[in-house]
């Protein structure tokens, strides 16, 4: 592996199962993540130090995933692409909310520089792990040329932040772009970079600034709409409970296109009257909300619902950036 251009990689370590180890080494599955530091991970793959610089930002489940950890991320990131000696920046990361991470650094971008991010279905110290070849792959790939923005690198493929999704929970295969398609693909010793179509983002962003002055996001809350759901949980949700945030958004997956029964119209009609915003999603993996489900309880988003939650939020704190302007 070579330096492009002398320029270094900025590794970036969050923890999950790339940095787990097994609690029981005859139980496989009886690990925990986070437990290593970047370090440790970096020189497991056999990695030569001298080429990287690492920090930890944190080790974590991903599945703990929170603001502050999301601030210090994107800091380290900003801070990676102003430097004129580092070419690409590379962020270890659980599977679990990976794509979650993925979008909300896409969606505060751009980066000019190839933001990587890797992981692994096996814990560190499993005979098969997967994240030391993860993570070779994934710097030869911070190594070529003509690379920018976000993209999740896995068994010897990338995907782009805005279609990454977690499709198997025990799967080698674990992450699919759909009909998409990945943004680059190994093959043999060598990368090759494809095109997908990214959609811009159609949707308000707060200033890195703000998002990083924040202390919490906007509640927002994700239901699945299937067909012996009934309107009772969004009701709930627009009850005020003690100790919990005031609701702010709801994204809601609805089934097909994106359609929810009469009764859970009117109680997200009530819902938006009471000042939530509503965003509908399809339940369906690789399905868009779209306007021929023809509702009037909420905005269609063309995210995955998971993705459509953390959008939700910057969009909230970017009408409370606009409000607190004004
Ligand atoms: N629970 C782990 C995590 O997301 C799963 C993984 O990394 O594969 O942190």
């Amino acid at each position: 592996m070579s330096l492009k251009n002398n320029l270094k990689t900025v590794v970036l370590g969050t923890g999950g199962t790339i940095a787990g180890l097994r609690q029981q080494t005859d139980k496989p599955d009886t690990y925990r993540s986070g437990q290593l530091g970047i370090t440790d991970i970096l020189s497991n793959a056999g990695l030569d130090l001298s080429l990287v610089e690492f920090q930890d930002v944190a080790r974590i489940d991903s599945k703990n995933m929170t603001l502050p950890v999301w601030q210090d991320l994107y800091k380290a990131v900003a801070l990676a692409q102003k430097r004129p000696d580092v070419g690409a920046v590379l962020i270890t990361h659980g599977t679990d909310t990976l794509e979650e991470t993925a979008f909300l650094l896409h969606a505060l971008g751009p980066w000019p520089k190839p933001v990587l991010m890797t992981c692994a279905m096996k814990p560190a110290d499993h005979p098969q792990a997967d994240g030391p070849g993860n993570l070779r792959d994934a710097l030869l790939l911070a190594a070529s040329p003509g690379l920018s923005d976000v993209h999740v690198v896995f068994n010897a493929r990338a995907h782009h932040a805005m279609h990454v999704q977690k499709t198997s929970t025990d799967h080698a295969e674990a992450f699919s772009s759909g009909m998409a398609g990945v943004s680059a693909e190994k093959n043999g010793p060598d990368w090759t970079l494809k095109a997908p179509l990214v959609q811009a983002l159609q949707q308000n962003i707060p200033s890195p600034d703000y998002f990083l002055q924040q202390s919490a996001w906007p509640r927002v809350e994700w239901l699945t709409h299937h067909s012996g759901s009934t309107p009772a949980l969004i009701q709930a949700l627009l009850q005020p409970l003690a100790g919990a945030p005031q609701l702010r958004g709801l994204v809601v997956a609805g089934t097909g296109a994106g359609t929810v029964k009469p009764s859970w119209e009117a109680a997200l009609q009530q819902a938006m009257a009471q000042g939530v915003s509503v965003w509908l999603t399809s339940r369906c993996t690789w399905g868009e909300a779209q306007v021929q489900a023809q509702q009037n309880c909420g905005e269609l988003s063309p995210l995955s619902s998971a993705k459509a939650c953390v959008g939700l939020a910057l969009h909230l704190m970017a009408q409370d950036e606009q409000s607190s302007a004004a």
